[in-house]
């Protein structure tokens, strides 16, 4: 009897302690089943062999190397933003090194490569252009000023900083664009003045492509005296009434001026405003082109408006220049190239070349210079 109580009890212990470890074991379950479901990667990694080790340094060295140097491209619209998407593989990394995110980095990583490369022949292509510009009248000071940019890109790109390489690359192309058209018109205005104290009964009328030009480097003898040209007024005739068709009324105001008129016109201005902010809408005698007989100062119906800046403004202006190339006739100094013509936008002076040359000019600013190859 005795024995056999002895064994129930011990039953009954050994059933407690059996309940209590399953208990615990239970509530230790419940209690980090949730936190181990979230480690098991990182439990999973205990598990790795030593090769799975040394891979998984790899990609992280991969990846980390994507990471610190993402900020020396410069990666253009058509390139998905792999800003965001080391950022996004980074996040991933935290929680492991999946074979997900392996393949991940192994994309990004191929991406970093590609973009890298299309910076560099990019850069490259493009430094060789800035770098075979002639820089014609630049001054020894400008000189050094492109020398210093061109040194400050070399670095960065040896040094593979491409998005900062590429800024100073930018800077050099504007600096010698702006440049160019300031030497330009530096040049315009020496030949200008050479030219023009020349005697104007020495010069010859240019003709190019049998098209005569007449700017600050092509002058016209004081004795060069067609009047208006027939064939360019019965062109404005033609274009004038087609506009007023359309509702618009064309006016042309000033054609041919002899040089004589010029010469007291340039004179007034210079009076009033000086020289040289006259040069850049006044022509000096023997350098209109009006002596030509083939320019006409166009306006429309508000006449204080005619030959004045706010012209452009105007339904005439817009529509002369839409359809001025139908009828022969080029914006002569369009917007944007007073460093290519030597004067300033006028929207109401059109030069009569003949419509096989003028529609050439059909939407563009294009200059008469530019045409002919000056
Ligand atoms: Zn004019």
């Amino acid at each position: 009897m005795r024995k056999n109580q002895n064994n129930k009890r011990k039953k009954s212990i050994r059933k407690k302690i059996s309940l209590l470890i399953i208990s615990f074991v239970f509530i230790n379950i419940l209690t980090f089943l949730p936190l181990n479901i979230k480690n098991m990667p990182l439990l999973a990694g205990y598990l790795l062999t030593k090769e799975d080790i040394i891979s998984n340094e790899e990609f992280i060295m991969k990846f980390n190397y994507v990471k610190d140097n993402v900020k020396y491209l410069y990666i253009d619209s058509s390139d998905s933003d792999l800003h965001s998407e080391v950022d996004k593989v980074e996040a991933l990394l935290n929680e492991g090194v999946t074979e997900k995110v392996k393949i991940l980095i192994s994309d990004l990583t191929n991406r970093f490569n590609e973009i890298s490369s299309k910076n560099q022949l990019e850069l490259e292509k493009l430094f060789n252009e800035a770098n075979d510009e002639k820089l014609e009248g630049f001054f020894e000071d400008e000189i050094e000023t492109v020398n210093g940019y061109k040194e400050e890109f070399e670095n960065l790109y040896k040094d593979k900083k491409y998005s900062e390489a590429k800024e100073v690359l930018d800077s050099l192309r504007e600096y010698i664009e702006n440049n160019k058209k300031l030497a330009n018109t530096r040049k315009i205005n020496e030949v200008y003045d050479e030219k023009s104290e020349e005697d104007p009964s020495l010069r010859e009328p240019k003709y190019i492509n049998g098209i005569l030009i007449v700017n600050k480097e092509y002058g016209l003898p004081d004795t060069y005296a067609p009047g208006e040209n027939a064939e360019a007024r019965e062109a404005f005739e033609r274009m004038k009434t087609d506009a007023a068709n359309e509702g618009i009324y064309l006016n042309a105001f000033s054609t041919y001026r002899s040089y004589y008129t010029q010469e007291r016109l340039y004179s007034n201005y210079v009076y009033t405003y000086g020289q040289a902010p006259t040069d850049t809408f006044s022509a000096r005698p023997g350098f209109s082109e009006h002596q030509t007989g083939l320019a006409f100062d166009i306006g429309g119906l508000d006449r204080s408006l005619w030959a004045q800046v706010d012209f452009m403004y105007t339904e005439e202006a817009k529509w002369l220049k839409e359809n001025c190339h139908k009828y022969g006739f080029i914006l002569r100094y369009p917007e944007g190239k007073e460093w290519k013509t030597g004067y300033m936008y006028e929207s109401w002076h059109f030069r009569y070349i003949g419509v096989e040359h003028s529609v050439n000019f059909a939407n563009s600013d294009l200059t008469l210079e530019e045409y002919l190859g000056l």
